[in-house]
């Protein structure tokens, strides 16, 4: 039996009630005591705590009020108010703060902190992009109980966009093909991904995606897992396929290389965060306990 990908960092589920979004629900009227967490993109300023990272907790760092916008209460943390909010990029951090980015492979935090970054940042662009109307540039208002937004011209409701993307691991007997980007860190290899195209299925999507990065078909495509992903709204949605034939040609608009590996020897592989990684340490083996 496999385990379940809902245990994932960004996945709700996988704070096992520890975190409950807040849903647009009435904001508390103060902060005292509340976790704040402040960020821009994907970096974040946390408490220095022995060494590790930690959302601050109570109030502003004084060196940082003024300078921090678009807080936004987004849910509660074993009982305790989150808020999270933008500064400009390049803000130093306060005394006794750290700056901690969330890279791919570079990522040091506990799964429930780095779930709660992903999702105090998904919801500060939220709001740095709702609050005004995109069918007439209004002022928009929350709508009482819900995420979305309320024009106070044209009335339109708008919600937070969600982004379905494809990920596909493709499978030959004892090897695996993987890709790899320009970006990425060195020697690291990932898996054929990218999105949803409108008027797509997710299967149609995850075959075009295939055939436009390395140039192969695949049989047998099946869903195994998804991953919530909020950089800023993503959803990542979890494929196995068999290799069916063609040969291997990257496409190098958007990869520095694709090529096949032996399971046996596989290069460095996303860190474990990831639905990439989720995906090849349970259905890379073609015997294995994951196998479909
Ligand atoms: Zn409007």
């Amino acid at each position: 039996m496999v385990s379940s990908a809902s245990h994932l960092p960004f996945n709700l589920e996988s704070f096992e009630g520890r975190f409950v979004p807040a849903n647009g629900s009435a904001a508390p009227v103060d902060r005292e005591g509340h976790l704040i967490l402040i960020q821009n993109q994907d970096i974040f300023l946390l408490e220095n705590r022995d060494g590790a990272g930690r959302i601050p907790r109570g109030s502003i760092p004084p060196a940082l009020i003024g300078r921090v916008e678009s807080i936004v209460h987004f849910g509660t943390y074993l009982g305790v108010p989150c808020w999270a909010g933008t500064v400009e990029p390049g803000v130093e951090p306060p005394t006794g703060f750290v700056r901690e980015r969330l890279a791919p492979g570079q990522i040091r935090l506990s799964d429930d902190l780095l779930s709660l970054c992903g999702l105090g940042q998904q919801a500060t662009y939220w709001e740095a992009t709702s609050w005004h109307c995109p069918r007439c540039g209004e002022q928009t208002v929350s709508i009482r109980g819900e995420r979305g937004k309320r024009c106070l011209g044209c009335k339109y409701d708008h919600y937070p966009h969600l982004h379905p993307a494809v990920i596909v691991l493709i499978r030959d007997g004892d090897r695996v093909l993987l890709t790899r980007k320009s970006f990425w860190a060195k020697g690291r290899y990932g898996l054929v991904a990218g999105f949803v195209d409108i008027g797509e299925s997710l299967e149609a999507a995850a075959h075009r995606e295939i055939r436009e990065e390395v140039g192969v078909t695949v049989r047998d495509l099946q869903y195994v897992a998804s991953q919530y992903w909020p950089f800023p709204s993503q959803l990542m949605v979890g494929f196995v396929a068999t290799y069916a034939g063609g040969e291997v040609r990257p496409d190098h608009t958007e990869l520095e290389d694709a090529r096949w590996f032996p399971i046996a020897d596989l290069p460095d592989l996303p860190g474990q965060h990831s639905i990439a990684r989720f995906i090849l340490d349970h259905y890379a083996r073609p015997n294995g306990a994951g196998t479909l």
